[in-house]
């Protein structure tokens, strides 16, 4: 009776992808386990005033959470925040960069499949995300890394037409082939957007190099929203969707640029 009741407990550490409101105070979380994946949860009783559990289980937690099998849903019995990730918290531009990898994690993956270096790259990229300078930095690489673990990885480096290494010359990105083709083979192929030398480069080094070498990088303005543009025609393709977070961040920067220009024509 004892082991019996001992294997329908199991602890395990997690982040806190997503949540919505079950039941007159209970929540259902949508965790990513480094042993299970992406799981969902019932957490009773988290939307009381009172309730110990809530500030341990909120969204983009990291949290240590004793968990009981259920009959449909297994069911959150203790739970212990490790990391709060507090300055993604207090800005919401970041709150907004932490949103999309947290709703891109959860796209690109299905309920149940395990995959540890997943977990251990978004948990980076929410320290990442705590303090990096450039956001967007960030993000390119988390992208391009995840798309790398669940079965995308872009080819940056050879034609997917002709195989031939593209080296420096005019290339083009097509969402479609999953990497690039060069001027000659991607003259007809629709959809598909040129790649300035500068661009490729970085991504090929985002792709390629340690995290840490990664994360000293900087990358100017303009290369950044050319990045940015084919990384998320990319995503969308394979998605067949927009991801619901891109508006929130979208938004938020240009909010952001508004009050920096109206600041600018007081002084
Ligand atoms: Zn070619």
């Amino acid at each position: 009776m004892g082991s019996a009741s001992r294997a329908r407990l199991y602890r395990t550490e997690a982040i806190i992808l997503r949540r919505r409101d079950f039941g007159e105070a209970d929540r259902i979380l949508t965790l990513y386990a480094p042993g299970s994946g992406k799981t969902r949860v019932l957490a009773k009783g988290v939307r009381k005033p009172k309730s110990r559990k809530s500030g341990h289980v909120e969204l983009l937690t990291h949290s240590n959470l004793l968990i009981a099998k259920g009959r449909n849903l297994d069911i959150v019995t203790q739970a212990e925040m490790i990391h709060s990730f507090l300055p993604i918290r207090r800005d919401l531009l970041r709150t907004s960069y932490a949103y999309y990898a947290a709703e891109l994690l959860d796209r690109f993956t299905e309920e149940g499949e395990e995959n540890r270096p997943l977990f251990d790259l978004f948990l980076s990229a929410l320290f990442w995300l705590s303090d990096a300078d450039d956001l967007d930095l960030a993000l390119r690489c988390f992208e391009l890394r995840l798309l790398g673990y669940v079965g995308y990885r872009p080819q940056l480096f050879s034609c997917l037409g002709c195989e031939r290494p593209v080296e420096g010359e005019s290339s083009l990105f097509s969402p479609r082939y999953g990497g690039l083709l060069c001027s000659r083979c991607g003259e007809n192929e629709r959809g598909c957007g040129e790649v300035s030398r500068r661009a490729l480069a970085t991504l090929r080094y985002l792709q390629t190099r340690e995290y840490v070498a990664c994360r000293r990088l900087t990358v100017d303005r303009p290369t950044h929203e050319e990045l940015e543009v084919l990384m998320r025609r990319y995503i969308t393709y394979l998605l067949e969707r927009r991801l619901k977070s891109v508006d929130f961040m979208d938004a938020l920067r240009r909010e952001e640029a508004a009050s920096a220009v109206s600041a600018l024509k007081a002084t």
